[in-house]
């Protein structure tokens, strides 16, 4: 087993469960790097293009666990995670698996819950979540957060080097969870933030554009000034392909871990209450991009870059 894991043969079949966003992009570079996949995904139609390029359709997450012995799941929420590990139709009830490596953002409670549930049943939990989107799905450069044992971990890393740069940050299954929780608190926030600071910046009358470049070029730049407003916010494409459900599932499990551990975060707190509004105001299934949408509101003003042309019903953020 562990010489089909280290790439000496790719006939041993991967598995792989939730084709979407993010699975599609990372299922399609293991096919890209020459592993035979058996794939399932509750919608039928995610996984026809993996099927068109060779990739072996199962009718459930069991049968897919019943035909590889090395099953990778992305899926959106903790409680799908945790059903899709140890329900009756679940991975835990394939008859050949021997380990699960969880690519979903899902927090360490389930992380933990999950890894107890297949240990009962001999199988190997890898807490394994990713960041870098859909952009860095695609290009195979996502950081790859696990939690195994050392051994495990160095046995996967030719696997994981495909979609990505595995990172091992600890053995307990759930470490790599939280440490997903913090990166994205900075992600989210980041978004935040740097959406308030646009709109506010347009209001005065800078123009959208030119406060960007500025912003990479000083000591404000970040993930969202430097990859989402340019690629799409300025646009106004709205389409980085990470639901705004996901976010605030993420800001919601960071700060159930940090009240657990009987911590205060203030700023998270009400970058949470930001991403809510998002929540409810512009829509769950929205990309989160459309916070700035949100941030907007009635103000009059759209954060529109010289890309999007001129605005159709509201003049451009400029004085
Ligand atoms: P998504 O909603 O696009 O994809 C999830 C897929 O899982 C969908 O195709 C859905 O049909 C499938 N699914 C749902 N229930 C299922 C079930 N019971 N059995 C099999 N398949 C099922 O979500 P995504 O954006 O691809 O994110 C997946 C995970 O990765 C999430 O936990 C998210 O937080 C995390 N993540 C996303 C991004 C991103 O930029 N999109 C980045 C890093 C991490």
């Amino acid at each position: 087993m562990s010489e089909a894991i280290q790439g000496s043969s790719l006939s041993e079949p991967i598995g792989f469960v939730g084709i979407g966003n993010m699975g599609a992009p990372m299922a399609g570079r293991l096919l890209d790097a020459g592993y035979a996949l058996v794939v399932f995904d509750v919608s039928s139609k995610a996984a026809a293009p993996l099927i068109a390029r060779g990739a072996r359709q199962a009718g459930s997450a069991a049968e897919v666990a019943s035909l590889a012995e090395t099953v990778l799941t992305s899926l959106p929420t903790p409680d799908i995670v945790e059903t899709v590990a140890l329900g009756e139709q679940g991975v835990g009830s394939g008859s050949r698996i021997r380990r699960l490596i969880e690519l979903s953002t899902s927090g360490p409670r389930v992380a933990a819950r999950v890894a107890q549930g297949l240990a009962a049943k001999g199988i190997t939990y890898v807490d394994s979540p990713v960041s870098g989107g859909v952009a860095g799905a695609r290009a195979g450069t996502l950081a790859v957060m696990v939690a195994c044992e050392r051994t495990e971990f160095d046995r996967l890393q030719p696997l994981l080097n495909v979609i990505g740069k595995p990172f091992h940050v600890g053995e307990r299954p759930g470490l790599g969870q939280m440490m997903k929780l913090v990166n994205n608190l900075l992600s989210g926030a980041a978004l935040a933030i740097t959406s308030e600071a646009m709109l506010l910046g347009a209001k005065a009358g800078l123009e959208p554009d030119t406060m960007i470049d500025v912003i990479n070029a000083g000591s404000g730049r970040n993930s969202a000034s430097q990859d989402k407003f340019p690629k799409s916010i300025l646009p106004r494409r709205f389409d980085a392909g990470f639901a705004t459900r996901l976010m605030f599932k993420d800001l919601k499990l960071c700060l159930e871990e940090a009240e657990s551990l009987g911590l205060t975060l203030w700023v998270a707190s009400a970058v949470r209450q930001l991403w809510l509004k998002t929540f409810n105001e512009i829509g769950p299934n929205e990309d989160f991009t459309t916070i700035m949408r949100c941030v907007e509101g009635s103000t009059g003003i759209e954060v529109r870059g010289r890309a999007a042309g001129s605005a159709p019903t509201q003049g451009r953020a400029r004085g």
